[in-house]
């Protein structure tokens, strides 16, 4: 089974705690109302989960928009009378996977859909750090194949009879890959460790995301350069990792807002309010 996770709205896209989508109660089932956007496989899901506020779930059980208490989740089978999901067409990144809106006009499910002891904003964000650590690797592996692309080129394309490898302009570029891509990897192991020893905060693992998409994002367009003209086709992997890793800097918390985490956790103050 494909599952999708529908968190981000049309308007809410930073800020998912601001979401319009709506779960109402009646009688032994759940109404749900609402649009999700940017849906990773949200087409080819046979099942999503969908955040929504549900008031009446909430503690005290009142109607409250501002405030994040009553999100809940709900697990939502896509065949669901109600529900449809439409591909955004045009993507330059990441074309291999579907992105979707997903749009839910009462979509009824059973009371027993929505997930137990899963209130409030933090608990999609609990899901959420543990997807940006994964992409605090999957980063760092695209860059390391732009790395060992642009390696191989240079040892092989040869330029005022020499392999541009052999240029010290080609080196110092290579050379900087290799740092930034051993530092990530030492970053993201310690990371691991303190993963599986229980300890690792979610402001970590933030700093980890931001660092090494950003990093793998430089070293992707740096092995395209590296390329020359050759970089820019499809039979070459560097573009198409610069193209996908865009998508990367902006989903699970853009770069920016986990500028503003790391902001807040050393300076106690938060940018966000
Ligand atoms: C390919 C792809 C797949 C995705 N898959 C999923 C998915 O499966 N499920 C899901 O729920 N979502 C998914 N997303 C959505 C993704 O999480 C959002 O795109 C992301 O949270 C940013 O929201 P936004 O695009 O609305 O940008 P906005 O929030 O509108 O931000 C626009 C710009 O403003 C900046 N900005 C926002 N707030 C601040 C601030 N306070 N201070 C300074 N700058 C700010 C941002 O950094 C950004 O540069 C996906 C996105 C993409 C591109």
């Amino acid at each position: 089974v494909i599952g999708c996770f529908g968190l981000t709205e049309p308007d809410y896209g930073s800020n998912p705690s601001g979401m319009i989508t709506r779960a109402r109660k009646d009688g032994n089932e759940w109404v749900l109302n609402g649009a999700k956007m940017w849906i990773t496989n949200g087409s080819t899901a046979q099942v999503a989960i969908v955040w929504a506020k549900a008031p009446e779930a909430s503690g005290d059980g009142k109607g409250d928009d501002k405030s994040d208490r009553s999100i809940r989740g709900f697990i939502v089978p896509t065949d669901t009378k109600g529900f449809k999901a439409k591909d955004q067409k045009g993507k330059l990144s990441l074309r291999a996977s579907d992105t979707s809106e997903l749009v839910l006009e009462d979509v009824r499910v059973p009371a027993s859909a929505m997930l137990p002891k899963s209130s409030g904003l933090k608990s999609p964000l609990m899901c959420l750090t543990q997807a940006r650590y994964g992409i605090a690797w999957g980063a760092i592996g695209a860059a390391i194949a732009c790395y060992e692309e642009a390696l191989a080129y240079a040892k092989n394309r040869v330029m005022f009879d020499r392999p541009i490898g052999g240029f010290q302009l080609q080196q110092a570029r290579l050379a900087d890959m290799l740092t930034e891509i051993v530092k990530g990897q030492l970053l993201t192991l310690h990371l691991g460790r303190m993963k599986d020893a229980g300890t690792f905060t979610p402001q970590q693992v933030s700093l980890a995301k931001r660092n090494n998409v950003s990093v793998a994002t430089d070293i992707a367009r740096e092995a395209r350069r590296l390329l020359g003209a050759n970089g820019i086709l499809a039979e070459y992997a560097s573009m198409r990792h610069m193209a996908n890793l865009e998508s990367v800097y902006t989903y699970e918390g853009t770069h920016d807002i986990h500028t503003l985490i790391l902001g807040q956790a050393v300076t106690g103050l938060n940018a966000f309010k």
